[in-house]
């Protein structure tokens, strides 16, 4: 016959697991980089792009990603084959997302290619947190915020095809930021480093920029970097 006793331990484990379930789940991941690309870098290279269907995006910054990390630099993937992607729940974010989030992958498609490859391999990974209207909301709230052109351009950096010192970008960047970005570079056709993408790290709510707890490990530019035009 059961005693008190056994059923009193029986709860404390209970509780305790349950607990440990409930802190794995809030620790699944300790903060974001949310990730911009130049279009004129993705395009300046031996693979080349494609333009999406719904035309040549503007001449600006666009959305790669908001990637869930850990803090020693790892970072999980397609964390549930049970919510893919669909985009009937973010229909009304779908012009901003054409507009600021646009895809130069081949062959040209609208975009939905790009998105869903980074919910499913991404955005699955911090649903604890967004589901997937807030994560690509939240993603076009942090390049509102985070205007990269400008900043760039109001320290005389343009996308004119002109070399500017690694330094220099890093330093405009981290002054208007008020944290250290992540910069990384790709070569053009000739071989020259040019400014590819900007990591910016964002808290799990993904909408506070933090100091990086740890810089990505992506590709390093030259000490003098092209940023093409586009
Ligand atoms: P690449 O090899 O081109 O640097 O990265 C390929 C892909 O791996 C990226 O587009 C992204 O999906 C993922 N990735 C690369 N580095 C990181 C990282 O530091 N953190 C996260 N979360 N994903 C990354
Ligand atoms: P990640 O590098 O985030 O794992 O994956 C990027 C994937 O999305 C690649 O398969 C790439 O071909 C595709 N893709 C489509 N459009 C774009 C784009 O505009 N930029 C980048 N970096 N990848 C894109």
């Amino acid at each position: 016959m059961e005693s008190k006793s056994d059923i009193s331990i029986f709860a404390k484990l209970l509780f305790l697991q349950s607990l440990s379930v409930l802190s794995t789940v809030a620790q699944d991941f300790d903060f974001f980089y949310f990730v911009q690309q130049w279009p004129g870098s993705y395009c300046d290279t031996k693979k080349s792009c494609c333009y999406p269907t719904t035309g040549k995006p503007s001449t600006d910054f666009g959305i790669h990603g908001l990637w869930p990390n850990y803090a020693d630099g790892s970072y999980p993937s397609n964390c549930d084959p049970n919510d893919s992607y669909d985009q009937s729940k973010i229909s009304d974010l779908i012009s901003r997302m054409q507009q600021d989030w646009p895809t130069l992958g081949c062959p040209s498609n609208s975009g939905t290619t790009f998105w869903s490859h980074e919910w499913d391999k991404h955005g699955t990974c911090s649903e604890s947190v967004l589901n997937q209207h807030a994560y690509f909301k939240s993603a076009l709230n942090l390049k509102s915020k985070l205007d990269l052109l400008q900043i760039l351009q109001s320290a005389g950096i343009n996308p004119d095809g002109g070399f500017y010192s690694f330094n220099s970008i890093r330093n405009t960047l981290t002054d208007a930021i008020g944290y250290t970005p992540g910069i990384e570079c790709n070569v053009d056709e000739n071989g020259n480093s040019q400014l590819y993408q900007v990591y910016i790290c964002v808290d799990t709510s993904a909408s506070n920029v933090i100091e990086c707890p740890i810089l990505p490990n992506a590709r390093k530019c030259a000490s003098s970097v092209e940023f093409p035009a586009f």
